[in-house]
């Protein structure tokens, strides 16, 4: 379906949990996100019967996002179902790595074909410090072991923050000369109670793409569902580079996604607060059609674009995991 801005809608990212094993310093405070009951995060019954009636509206690929989708139990399953579903032609996972040395095998087998795995750093100490305890070599073991079960592709998100991992953009690069991996740089975006809430820590992307380009010939290159990232390669490499900028280069005219919370409310855009309640009809005994039609209300009340430059971190205090970033 298209939205009122002619933009159309086939992209549906869903937070299975507000829960996570890691406190990342954008993402949120150090105690973490106030969780929600367990009542209130959406059964796999009920995540299924959005999905089947989004299809009905022409929904065709779904993220499991979070918090940390892996620590959701059944997730699994879970894809198993979805994978079932014939309009569906692509089911996504962003996760922080740490689980997938146990769990890759078994996601493969239930039909997930790529992973995005959030990786800010190479540095052991610098990982521990930015995901507040978390431990390089597993989220590392994570990556290894997406390549060595076969998820094609394999992409590293890095949100870029200056002074702490900028420096680090040759050493990501040289990574994709050697491996096969889609390194995508992120800027920080004010969303939620982050440590790092002052503007000195935003990098732009062309800052970025001017310091690689000091080094490396970047050749532009199309990269099939990389969504709103630009990518390049460096000659001869084995992997690419792109670069994700919501704030310096608004992507919102190309936006086909629309976002489930763990709660079960439908946020028309990342940013905007506006949220369209499904989880009422859902637990009111709606029938696929009476949902699609609340899906159709959410795409149709689609903003045409984010304003969170002008925002700022005041704007947003619900925090990525209880988003669904
Ligand atoms: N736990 C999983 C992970 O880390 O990949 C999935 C959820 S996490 C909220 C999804 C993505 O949002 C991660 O890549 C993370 O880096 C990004 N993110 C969280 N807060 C952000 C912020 N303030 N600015 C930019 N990206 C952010
Ligand atoms: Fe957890 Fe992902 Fe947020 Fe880090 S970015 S705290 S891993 S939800």
């Amino acid at each position: 379906m298209n939205d009122a801005f002619q933009r159309k809608i086939n992209y549906l990212r869903i937070s299975i949990t507000d829960r996570c094993n890691l406190r990342c310093v954008y993402c949120m405070p150090e105690e973490g996100v106030e969780l929600s009951n367990h009542e209130e995060i959406l059964s796999h019954e009920e995540i299924l019967r959005v999905i089947n009636s989004a299809v009905m509206v022409g929904i065709r690929k779904i993220r499991f996002t979070g918090g940390e989708p892996l620590v959701r139990k059944g997730i699994t399953s879970l894809i198993e179902r979805v994978n079932e579903i014939p309009e569906i032609d692509d089911i996504a996972l962003t996760t922080n790595g740490l689980l997938l040395p146990k769990m890759a095998v078994e996601l493969k087998k239930a039909g997930l074909k790529r992973v995005n795995i959030s990786l800010d750093t190479l540095s052991p100490e610098k990982f521990r410090r930015i995901t507040r305890g978390g431990r390089l070599s597993e989220a590392w073991l994570g990556v290894e072991t997406a390549l060595e079960v076969g998820f094609d592709p394999v992409k590293i998100n890095a949100v870029v923050i200056r002074s702490f991992n900028d420096n680090e953009v040759y050493d990501f690069a040289q990574l994709t000369a050697k491996m096969p991996l889609n390194v995508r740089f992120i800027e920080l975006m004010p969303i939620g109670v982050s440590d790092l809430r002052g503007r000195d820590s935003f990098m732009a992307t062309a800052e970025l793409i001017e310091m690689l380009q000091n080094r490396y010939d970047l050749v532009p290159e199309k990269v099939a569902g990389n969504g709103p990232a630009k990518s390049y390669r460096i000659p001869g490499a084995m992997g690419t580079i792109g670069f994700i900028s919501p704030i310096s280069n608004h992507f919102c005219a190309d936006c086909n996604r629309l976002r489930l919370t763990a709660e079960g409310q439908l946020r028309p855009c990342l940013q905007s607060p506006q949220e369209i309640d499904l989880k009422t009809p859902l637990r009111g005994g709606a029938s696929p059609e009476e949902l699609a039609q609340v899906i159709r209300l959410a795409i149709s009340s689609k903003p045409e674009k984010h304003n969170m430059e002008q925002a700022g971190w005041a704007g947003n205090r619900r925090c990525m995991p209880q988003i669904g970033g």
